[in-house]
């Protein structure tokens, strides 16, 4: 009989998960949000813009390759190098030779929503894990009020609260918590901010190489082919961690604000202070300060539970998480 694998999540790690799972199990995926999970897009008056992760950097061929074939026609290639800036606002072009980004050219999320397309998986939207129970031959998952029966989890949130809960008595399980309890992330505020003018600079992006300015990073959705119009654009700006550490109460008008004044003054452009329209996240969980001991994924195998997500490969980047989900997926399919 075909075993049944659910996943926690439908970030890139979950739709890895899926995607390396493809036919060797009845895949189900619950996601309490939307599919992509920080690689996320908004969409408003026929633009598009990438709030979470700004792209896919493939550290070599082989993955780009993966994502081309996955993706197809709507892979998005982003136009422009970053650039980089310091505490005192000098900004000086970036190193040479830098990689391709990938993005969708409806967002983001296109990306994951690809891998999860070419599984098979069924894909249960705004449907939160509320509670995870070990049983004698696999897991039982409750999920908004109902219990899923399967043969082996995947768990990709950047929060451990799940396993914490988990019916489950193991001297791993405890192992586990506290090495989740004990990982770093780190809170970022992303303010999208929309112009109907366009802003004539020659770079894609500045990042912030001493850690010392309030703007860790600052890029133009207009090099994303189909995400801006003509004559229009939008700045994404990411106050630091340290300006969301001194403010764990800021609103979403306050972190707005301070990336519109940021921007303006940055840019040398006091037009950049008004923008028309704005959107703000705070992610909590933006990026993974570090990485959790790798023999954990061994271990959980044996308990019939896949680990995966950017917070077991211990760096906030796309092509890394997916790597988890699926090695995750391959293990368990080889398992069964
Ligand atoms: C502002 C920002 C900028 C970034 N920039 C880049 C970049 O330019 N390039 C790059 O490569 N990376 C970047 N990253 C990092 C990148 O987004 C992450 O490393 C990657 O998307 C993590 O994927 P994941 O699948 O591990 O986790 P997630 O994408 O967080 O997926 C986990 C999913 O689990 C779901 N979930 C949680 N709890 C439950 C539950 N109980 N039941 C059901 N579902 C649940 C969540 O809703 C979420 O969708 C950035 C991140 C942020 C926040």
């Amino acid at each position: 009989m075909t075993p049944k694998v659910s996943i926690v999540g439908a970030g890139i790690a979950g739709a890895g998960a899926a995607h390396a799972l493809d036919e060797a199990a009845d895949v189900t995926v619950f996601e309490a949000g939307t599919v992509g999970g920080r690689m996320v897009s908004g969409h408003r008056d026929g633009c598009v813009y990438d709030y979470g992760a700004n792209y896919v950097d493939p550290p070599n061929d082989r993955v780009e390759e993966r994502f081309r074939s996955i993706v197809g026609k709507q892979l998005a290639v982003t136009t422009g190098d970053v650039w980089i800036f310091d505490e005192s606002g000098e900004i000086e072009e970036g190193r040479p030779n830098q990689g391709v980004k990938l993005t969708g050219r409806d967002g983001i999320d296109e990306i994951v929503r690809a891998f999860l397309d070419a599984s098979g998986a069924t894909v249960q939207e705004h449907t939160t894990v509320d509670r995870l129970a070990r049983t004698a031959d696999g897991w039982t998952v409750v999920a908004d009020g109902e219990r899923l029966a399967s043969d082996a989890i995947v768990v990709t949130p950047p929060t451990g609260d799940l396993l914490a809960s988990a019916d489950w008595e193991a001297d791993f399980r405890e192992t586990l918590v506290a090495a989740r309890q004990r990982q770093s992330y780190r809170t970022i505020d992303s303010v999208a901010l929309h112009y109907p003018f366009e802003i004539d600079v020659p770079y894609y992006a500045l990042v912030n190489t001493d850690k010392e300015h309030a703007v860790g990073w600052l890029s133009r959705e207009s090099c994303k082919p189909g995400h801006v119009p003509d004559g229009e654009e939008i700045l994404i700006v990411q106050l630091s961690p340290a300006w969301a550490a001194g403010r764990p109460d800021a609103t979403p008008t306050e972190a707005a604000d301070a990336a519109s004044t940021h921007a303006a003054t940055l840019l040398g452009d006091d037009r950049l202070a008004e923008p028309d329209w704005w959107d703000h996240e705070r992610f909590t969980h933006a990026l993974p300060g570090d990485r959790v001991n790798p023999a954990l994924f061994e271990q959980a195998l044996a308990h019939d539970l896949g680990l995966a997500g950017d917070w077991l490969a211990g760096t906030g980047r796309t092509h890394a998480a997916l790597e988890t989900g699926l090695d995750a997926g391959r293990r368990l399919a080889g398992n069964r």
